[in-house]
């Protein structure tokens, strides 16, 4: 049986129960590609699965997206072929060598596209994609506030809503973070570990407030966001880096102006191919056309996983972060 280097957690925990282990490789059944693995993204959701957040079972492999090369096909009458090079975002157990991916998950890397951009755009970039287009159609006028607007996911929302001609107006924790969202499209930045922002958003919207707020940040913005919004709003509350959100009476949406309140998640917005097939090739023509920057600001080895985790929760980190596995 031929072994492979992953990178598991026996338990949650921090960054220190990252394990890198020798185990089996696997084998794809019915519907399944086995992928060598180039590039391995890291995304919050890894660092939610690790501390327990999101409840595995252990020993677990992290890691959801990827690139690679198919190796070995567990159907017959595959769409996929070995040599051909994909790319996923939902595919448990990317920190490693190989692993197996749904055929209805994988998406072939378009040519012109390099493997180490297609790892880096898949999360971010469709979760961005489905953000704009299926939670709320953002368009031309709008205002748009997006927190953690120099993160990964930020800074692919202020690109998209941009080119929709929608008024963004990001959050960032440093001035350095401040020139990365404006230079990827938001118009107004607020620095909201120094200034309150519901009171920054009012001014500039000169009291009109935001046809929606993109917040991936949680505890610590959840009740700002609220408050940032006009009547009918809707708040996409599609992550909680700062820690989860409390309890919520849904009696005051009515009092806050009809709003709109959802917990939206990929997997829901990826649901057939026919679905991925569709957001990845929007999002590979404008990374091809050279309209949608994909910015990998920190490539790690696989054996430093837990150097990318600990810079990420930190708040050091701006743009997309790769583990190089053989690229
Ligand atoms: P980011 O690159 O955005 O990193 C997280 C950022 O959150 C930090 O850089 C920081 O930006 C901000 N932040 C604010 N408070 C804290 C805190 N207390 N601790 C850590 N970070 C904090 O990560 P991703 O782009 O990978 O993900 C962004 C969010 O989107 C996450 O919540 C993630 O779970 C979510 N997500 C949800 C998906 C879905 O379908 N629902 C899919 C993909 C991602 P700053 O320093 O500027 O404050």
């Amino acid at each position: 049986m031929s072994k492979m280097r992953a990178v598991q957690i026996f338990e949650a925990g921090n960054a220190d129960v990252l394990t890198v282990a020798e185990i089996p490789t696997p084998e794809p059944g019915v519907g399944q590609l086995l992928i060598k693995i180039s590039w391995a993204g890291i995304n919050y959701i890894d660092i939610y699965q690790r501390s327990g957040k999101y409840p595995m079972d252990y020993p677990a492999t992290l890691g959801l997206e990827g690139s690679g090369e198919v190796v070995a096909v567990g159907s017959k009458d595959s769409n996929f072929k070995i040599g051909d090079r994909v790319c996923w975002a939902w595919g448990q157990g990317s920190y490693a060598e190989f692993t197996l991916v749904n055929e209805d998950k994988a998406f072939k890397v378009p040519d012109g596209v390099s493997m180490d951009v297609a790892a880096a755009a898949m999360l971010q970039g469709l979760t961005a994609h489905y953000l704009v287009t299926s939670v709320y159609k953002a368009k031309a006028g709008d205002f748009a506030l997006v927190h953690a607007a120099a993160g990964g996911v930020g800074l692919l929302l202020c690109q998209m809503l941009k080119a929709k001609g929608v008024r963004v107006i990001g959050t960032v924790s440093s001035a350095q973070k401040q020139e990365r969202a404006m230079a990827a499209g938001a118009e107004f930045v607020i620095r909201y570990d120094q200034d309150d922002f519901v009171k920054k958003v009012a001014e500039i919207t000169q009291g009109n407030r935001c046809q929606v707020v993109y917040d991936g940040v949680g505890a610590t913005t959840f009740e700002g966001s609220l408050n940032c919004l006009a009547i009918r709003g809707t708040l996409a509350l599609f992550g909680s880096s700062s820690g989860a959100v409390p309890p919520f009476d849904l009696q005051r949406l009515n009092a806050l102006g009809s709003l709109v309140v959802t917990r939206p998640s990929l997997i829901n917005f990826i649901q057939t191919a026919e679905e991925l097939n569709w957001r990845c090739n929007e999002m590979f023509e404008e990374i091809i056309s050279g309209r949608l920057d994909i910015e990998i600001s920190q490539r790690y080895e696989l054996a430093d996983a837990k150097q990318a985790h600990l810079d990420l929760e930190s708040r050091a980190t701006s743009g997309k972060l790769l583990l190089k596995i053989a690229g």
